[in-house]
Parts: structure tokens; sequence; C-alpha cells
């Protein structure tokens, strides 16, 4: 049996050891990283004074020394329970709701500290006396009634810090759950020995080789555990119930486990293990297995039975680096690709037509392009006229059948060499090898489209513009604006509906930018002036002028609008002309204030200008800033402004009016003069073109119709003008129908201002 001397020396030394390795612990874990890390640092340094004080106790020969033992004993105890809330907080990440009392427990401890401390003088609390044992004295505790206090504090920190570590470990999922239930049955056991020590009344007290092992083994669980045996169960679960094929294979290649998937997929059972490789490379070829990392997409089968999948294979070396076996997974892609697929057919094709959208259209134009083959191209541009009018005929679905079978029309002819897709709305794009087009196939197929629904039949014209690529180009939206602008060629939209983009166009579009861009200076020099056409009355007197624009171009020389006007309504810049032209207009009539205070100037106005200023107030701040009457500057509209937003133009006509402008309803009968419109249209003036009527064959019915319109006009009070006057028998025959003025080259052709000045001025005498 031991002696006391040899327990004095080997719990010494125990006790030794255990601080020792407390202390290389609490160093380690605060230089950790780990957030846990100064938690357990603290748990372990606050172990080592009730150790450190129980070495004492067993060393202590004197009265004195073993007070000393005791005291670093209970007050190292109480600051090591501290330390154990803190560690066991941050172990079980206890946050939010669930805050642990903290100050409730400094305070407790504080407070049994002092408690401690006033044993020194009242002595309640504990006491020690020596026992003789072998020759040797040791300080035995003897408990006083004030002891409860202290272990009832201690053992309630501990029993709730237990608690903790009991719910954790409940509630955790089962892989942690090891993590919780180490700390919780060690915890129980070192205060089943703590209890057993007090009631033991042993001078040693072993229970602390318990507690200073708690501290190595919270250190090793914060710092160094993972569940591995856990980890490994579940990774192979994992495995087995995964998605993905997985086979592992020796380093022989030999398959020595496939999962669940892997046999599904290899049609095998789990003892046919050896035949994996064979049936493997029957279903996807060769697998290489040499390399350490390997990857590869197979599409099996064809058509609707298609399947993608992706094989990965990694191989992996032991501790030696020498090649310990390798594994392969197969994922089935069918699925995710068959998504992709109809997700990138739905964003590249039109869902109305199934025909590309012009961006896939005009993407697979330019990889053609890239292909750098011989092949000459047409861009061809098809484009439905008149479209609009389907659609208010019949109704949108009707439409809708329109495009659909007119891209049917395409589709039909078109062979695999050719590109095509729906450009928007109404409008289509070929992409054709020229030596494919054939003109006169493309006008029968395309030009008059027949589309039907049910019984209904009805004919769409179709336009067809038609670019012949360069060598050069590779500008695609180019090519088809090109197209495009073919078709603006067409004039005789029944008999003609294919047009070609050529030189001829191509200088055409050249002119028009050039004309463009020299707009504002041709206004600044005045090169762009008004001339003036005589308008005369039933007596053929001088009553007033049309201005009509002309261009006297460096270049060209003189220019008539026919050769501008368009352009500048095409583009919008006819704002800009004809704002220049109402202000010479005005200057003009300030200039003839004086010597022609009676005549008018009529100016003209493009329907464009609706759009783009506020027409009404333009002309009358004109008036104002020229100081001149409104009704000496008439307003010359054509019918066309009525077709869009009808009402909004009658109040701006009407507003006119109200200024004192008299409104001259231009090139009546020329558009879709609606007699009705007449009916409700504030105008004044009606000015009606001859040019429409000398061009109906039928001269009879011509004079039928303009005498009852100029009949109309005088019935409804309105005045009448005929234009394109150019012989005197025209002028006598109008004047005998009641028409009250004239213009045209019968009287006089226009002509610059001066000279309309001196014509006035000669007529006046
Ligand atoms: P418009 O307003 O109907 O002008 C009458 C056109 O008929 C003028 O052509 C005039 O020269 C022409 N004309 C007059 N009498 C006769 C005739 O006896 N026989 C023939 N064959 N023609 C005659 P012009 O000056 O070439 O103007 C053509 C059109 O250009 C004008 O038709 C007008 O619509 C437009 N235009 C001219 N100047 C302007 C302008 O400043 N602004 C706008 N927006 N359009 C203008
Ligand atoms: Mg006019
Ligand atoms: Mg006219």
């Amino acid at each position: 049996m031991l002696n006391y001397v040899d327990f004095r020396i080997t719990f010494s030394f125990i006790y030794t050891l255990i601080a020792l390795g407390l202390g290389i612990c609490a160093f380690m874990a605060y230089r950790s990283p780990k957030s846990i890390g100064k938690a357990v640092a603290l748990l372990d340094i606050a172990l080592i004074p009730p150790l450190f004080g129980n070495l004492i106790i067993i060393g202590a020969h004197t009265r004195t020394l073993a007070l000393t033992g005791y005291y670093s004993y209970f007050i190292g105890m109480n600051i090591m329970a501290l330390a154990l809330v803190n560690f066991t907080s941050a172990y079980c990440s206890v946050t939010g709701k669930h805050k642990t009392p903290i100050k409730t427990i400094i305070f407790l401890l504080g407070a049994d500290i002092i408690h401690l401390l006033l044993n020194l003088v009242f002595g309640h609390i504990f006491d020690v006396s020596p026992i003789e044992a072998q020759g040797a004295t040791y300080y035995s505790l003897v408990p006083k009634i004030g002891m409860h206090f202290h272990r009832i504090v201690l053992f309630s920190i501990m029993g709730a810090t237990i608690a903790i570590f009991l719910v954790m470990t409940v509630r955790m999922p089962k892989i942690y759950k090891e993590k919780y239930l180490v700390i919780l049955v060690t915890m129980i056991f070192i205060t089943l020995w703590q209890a057993f020590y007090i009631f033991s009344q042993s001078p040693i007290n072993r229970s602390m080789i318990g507690l200073g092992s708690f501290g190595l083994l919270a250190y090793y669980l914060s710092m160094n555990y993972r569940p591995l045996k856990l980890l490994d169960r579940m990774l192979s679960n994992i495995a087995s119930d995964m998605p993905e094929a997985l086979f592992v294979f020796d380093p022989n290649f030999n398959c020595i486990w496939s999962n669940e998937t892997g046999l599904k997929l290899t049609q095998l059972g789990a003892k046919d293990l050896e035949k994996v490789s064979e049936r493997l490379e029957e279903i996807f070829g060769k697998i290489q297995h040499s390399d350490y990392a390997w990857e590869d997409n197979k599409v099996i089968g064809s058509g609707k039975n298609e399947s993608y999948y992706s094989l990965t294979l990694r191989s992996f070396n032991d501790s030696s680096q020498k090649l310990a076996g390798s594994f392969l997974t197969i994922r089935d892609n069918t699925e995710e690709q068959n998504k992709i697929r109809a997700e990138l057919y739905r964003s590249n094709h039109d869902s109305l037509t199934g025909l590309y959208t012009k961006y896939c259209f005009y993407e697979q134009i330019y990889k053609k392009l890239c292909e750098n083959e011989k092949t000459q191209y047409y861009a061809i541009f098809v484009d439905i006229k008149d479209f609009k009018l389907i659609n208010d005929i019949f109704n949108m679905a009707f439409g809708d059948r329109a495009l659909i079978q007119l891209a049917d029309g395409i589709r039909s002819f078109m062979s695999p060499r050719c590109i095509y897709g729906r450009l928007g709305g109404d409008t289509f794009g070929i992409f054709m090898p020229k030596e494919e087009f054939k003109a006169d196939e493309v006008d029968k197929r395309l030009s008059n489209f027949i589309v039907r629904d049910g019984k209904v039949e009805y004919h769409i014209l179709v336009h067809i513009g038609v670019y012949e690529l360069s060598d050069e180009d590779s500008d695609v939206p180019m090519m088809f604006d090109r197209a495009h602008l073919a078709i603006s060629t067409i004039s005789d939209e029944y008999n003609t509906h294919i047009a070609y983009y050529d030189k001829k166009l191509r200088e055409k579009v050249l002119w028009d930018q050039k004309i463009s861009a020299s707009l504002a200076e041709a206004i600044d020099t005045m090169q762009i002036r008004p001339y003036l056409q005589p308008i005369a009355d039933a007596n053929g007197k001088v009553i007033g002028a049309e201005a009509l624009a002309r261009w006297i171009h460096p270049e060209r020389g003189f220019m008539a609008p026919i050769s501008f006007i368009p352009v500048f309504e095409k583009n919008g810049m006819i704002v800009e002309l004809d704002k220049h032209m109402w202000r010479c207009a005005c200057s003009i009539l300030q200039k003839w204030k004086n010597d022609f205070p009676d005549l008018f100037i009529s100016v003209n106005i493009s329907p464009k200008d609706f759009y783009f200023t506020d027409v009404v107030s333009e002309i009358s701040s004109l008036v104002k800033e020229y100081d001149i009457s409104p009704a000496n500057l008439r307003i010359e509209i054509t019918e066309t402004i009525m077709m869009i937003d009808a009402e909004e133009k009658m109040k701006l006509l009407a507003k006119f009016q109200e200024e004192g402008f008299i409104v001259e309803m231009d090139d009546f009968g020329s558009g879709y003069s609606s007699l009705n419109l007449l009916k409700d249209m504030p105008v004044d003036v009606l000015k009606i073109d001859m040019k429409f009527l000398s061009s109906t064959d039928n001269k009879n019915r011509s004079e039928t119709i303009l005498r009852n319109i100029l009949r109309l006009t005088n019935e409804l009070g309105i005045g009448s003008l005929t234009e394109g006057v150019e012989t005197k028998v025209q002028y006598e025959k109008l004047s005998e129908m009641g028409c009250k003025m004239f213009q045209g080259y019968y009287f006089a052709k226009p002509m610059p201002v001066d000279e309309f000045e001196a014509f006035a001025a000669k007529g006046a005498e």
C-alpha cells in the first residue's frame, strides 16, 4: 500500500503535469484563430489556481500554508466556474434570445468570493485540522455551516452548464451530438467526483484530476475535434443516395464500389462490379483512367431519346504519392440540357411564326459571313403592304394568321443554305445565295400572297427589296436597311413587287445625306428662298401669291422642291425649312406694308410640322414679331394631316381661324378626300388641283366633278381656288363654273420676289 509520502509525491507530480498541460493548451488556444480559442484559453488558465491550491494543500506542513491552499482552491473554483460559463456559451454558440445571464453569475460568484474571505474574520465557512499519518502532518478540511453557500453556488453553476450541454446533445443533428455528449458525460462525471470528494473527507482531492483533464478535453474538442466516424458514415450515405452515378476503382481500374445510381445506369447488380468498366465503355466509349483528372460530355441515343451525360474522373494517391485509385461520377444532364435548349429556342425564335428573331437572324448571318466562303449573297427585305389595314379590316387574329402563313410561305421554298427570320412587325428577312435567287419564283410565291382563314381569302401585297452584298460588307443591319430602302423606289405598287438596291439608289441615299447635312447652311445663306407664284381673282387681278421653296444650290444650281422636300419630309427636317419659309413670307409682307398692303402670301405647312412643333404659336409669334396682319398670311395645309388625330388637328385649324389667319386646304382631290371632312373641317378656302382632274381620261366626268365641287364650296360658303390653270380656256370655264381664285402657268410661273413685285405693280397699273 502506498503511504502518504508517496501519495504526496505522486499527486504533486500529476497536478504539476496537468497544470503544465493546461498552461500549454491555454497558450495554444489563445493563439488559435478560432473564435472559441479565447474562451478555451480562459477556462484552461482558470483551472490552474484550484489545481495549484490543491498542490499546496497536499504539500502543506503548516496550518497557514494549508489555509492558503484552501483559499486558493475555493476562490480558484469560483473563477473557474465563471470561465466555464463563458466557455459553455461559446462552445454551444449561445446567442440571441438565450443570452447567458453573465452579470448575475459574476455577481453571485463575486459575492461568494467575498463571503469566502470573510472566513478570515468569522471562521464560519471552513477550518483545517491536522491529521497525523505515518509520521507526517496533513491538513484536512473542516467544513462549517457557511460552506453550504459556496457549494450551492458552485454546484448550481455546474448543474446549469450540464443542463445546457444536455439540451444541446438532444437538439443537435446526429453528426454533432458526439461533440456535446462527450463534454456532458465528462461534466457529470466530474461533478459526481467532486461530490464524492466532499463526502469522502479525504485530504487529497482526486477529483482535480478529472477537472484538469476536462480542461484538456475541452481544448481538444474545441480546437481539433471533427466527428470523423460520423462524417465517414454520412459521406457514404450521401454517396449512396447521390443523383449522380459514382464508381470507385482500384489502381488497376477494377470497380470496387458503385452507388445505386451507378448500378442502375450500368444495369448491373452489386455483385457484378467486375463488369462495370466493360459496361461503361460499351455505353460511353473509352474512359481515360490514367490522367489525374479527366472530364467529358457524352450524348447517347438520338432524336427524342437523346441523353446528355457529363463524366468526371479523379485519381487519388496514398501518402507516399502512389496511385491509390480513382472515382468516376456520371451526371445525367438530359433534363437540364432540354431545358436550356428549349430556353435557347424560345429566345432565338419568334413565338408567332417560329422563325428566327431579328437578333438571332443577324447572328446567323454574321456566322455565315465569318466562314469566308466564296458565295455571293443577297439580303432580302420582305414587307407586307398596308398590314395595318388587314388588322383593321379583319382583326388581330387574322393579322397573326397572315404573318404565320407568309412565314410558312417563305419557309416552303428556302434551301438549307438560306437563312431567314422575322425582322419585326410585318417584315421578314432572307439571306440567300445569289445563284438561288429566282426573281420570278419569289414574285410568284410571295408578292401576291393569299391568306386563308376558313372560307375567308385575302390577297396581301408583299414588297421585296434586294441588296447584293459586296465582298467587304459585314454590317448586317445595314444590308437590310438598304434592302428595305430599295422598296421605297417601288412606285407602281401593284405591278412591281421586287426592287433592287443599285448604284442609282446608292447615289440617291448619298445625295439625301448630303443635302440634309447642308440644310442649315443653305437656310443661313438664303440658298433656299421663296419664289412667289401669283394668285389672281376672277378679273385676272393679282390678289396674292403662294410662297414655294427653291434651292439655288452652289453645285447643282436651281433645284425644284421635288428634289429636296420629300427627303426632308421623311427625316423630319422639313420643320426647319418651313420655319425658314414662314419667316421669309412674314419679312416680305412686312416690306409690302406700304406698297402692296392688300396682297397675301400663302405658306405651305407639311403634316410633319405638326409632329415636331407647335405650328399655331410658331406662326402667330412670327406675325407679331414682323407686325403684320394675320389675314395677309394664308395657311396651306393638306388633307393628309387629318389622317392622324383628326379631332386635335381640327382644333388647331380653328385656332388659326380665331387668330385671324385664312386656312386653305391644298391639293384637294389628290388624296383621300372625303367630302365628309368638309362638313367639319375649319377651312376657308379649297385649293383644287387641276392635275388630278386632267389625269382622268373621262373629261366630261372631271368637269362634272369640278363643277359640283365648286357649287358645293359656294353653298358651304367656302372660298375656291383652282391651281394648275394653264390655259385661257381653263380659266374661262372655271370662272363660268363659279371659281373665285386662280393660280397657274396661265398667269405666271413661280418667280423670285423682286420679279413678283414688278409683276404685281404692273398688274396694278
Ligand atoms: P403645292 O403646294 O401644291 O404647290 C403648287 C405646285 O404646283 C408648285 O410646284 C407650282 O410650281 C406648281 N404649279 C403651279 N401652277 C402650275 C401649272 O399651271 N402647271 C403645273 N404643271 N404646275 C403648276 P412646286 O413649286 O414644284 O412645289 C411642289 C410642291 O412642293 C408644292 O405643291 C408643295 O407641296 C411643296 N412645297 C413647295 N414649297 C414648299 C415649302 O416651302 N414647304 C412645304 N412644306 N412644301 C413646299
Ligand atoms: Mg401649296
Ligand atoms: Mg397644291
